[in-house]
């Protein structure tokens, strides 16, 4: 039943660090992504640096995004997202956007708008960071994000606050 397979669905992923080595967190959480069975890597963006969102008193993040085909669902991709965390030391002290090793966000899957009680799509904060639209547009600069138009207007809107792109 071959012809009756779904496409994939692409998705785009937001990769933040802040702690132990960010650069190689996040090429390490890329490859971990790639790895998993029902996801392929379709473009990877520059790294970035920013300034942490909330407590001043961490490090800067170092920040990326993927984008990917997949044959997941929304919650399977989260929960193996959250794998990925973990293996990478994640620790969740319970302090909103305290420092971490890893952190990976689901920023969009496919059109689909999803308010489930573990996992909001397109991610809540995806307009109003820097961090986050930067690099989508640099991956994907004609992407519309579903409810919240063109990337290239979005990025319009947005400050780069103190976001740099690393060479
Ligand atoms: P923010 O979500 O504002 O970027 P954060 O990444 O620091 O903050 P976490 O502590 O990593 O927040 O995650 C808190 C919860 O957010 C998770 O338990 C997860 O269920 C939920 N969540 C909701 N929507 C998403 C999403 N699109 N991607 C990842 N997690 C999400
Ligand atoms: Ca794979
Ligand atoms: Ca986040
Ligand atoms: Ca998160």
């Amino acid at each position: 039943m071959d012809h009756l397979k779904i496409a994939p669905i692409i998705a785009y992923i937001g990769l933040g660090s802040n702690l132990a080595a960010p650069v190689a967190q996040i090429q390490s959480a890329r490859t971990a992504i790639a790895a998993q069975a029902g996801v392929q890597e379709l473009g990877f963006s520059s790294l970035y640096r920013s300034a942490p969102m909330g407590p001043q008193d961490q490090p800067d993040y170092i920040n990326a995004v993927m984008a990917i085909a997949t044959d997941l669902s929304p919650m399977a991709l989260l929960r193996c997202l959250q794998g990925i965390e973990n293996n990478h030391g994640r620790v969740r002290t319970g302090e909103q956007w305290g420092p971490r090793t890893l952190d990976l966000d689901v920023l969009i899957y496919g059109d689909q708008k999803l308010d489930l009680p573990d996992l909001t799509v397109p991610h809540k904060g995806l307009a109003e960071r820097s961090f986050v639209l930067y690099p989508l547009f640099e991956i994907a600069p004609r992407l519309v994000v579903p409810g919240k138009g063109p990337i290239a207007d979005l990025v319009a809107a947005c400050p780069l606050a103190r976001l740099k792109r690393l060479d």
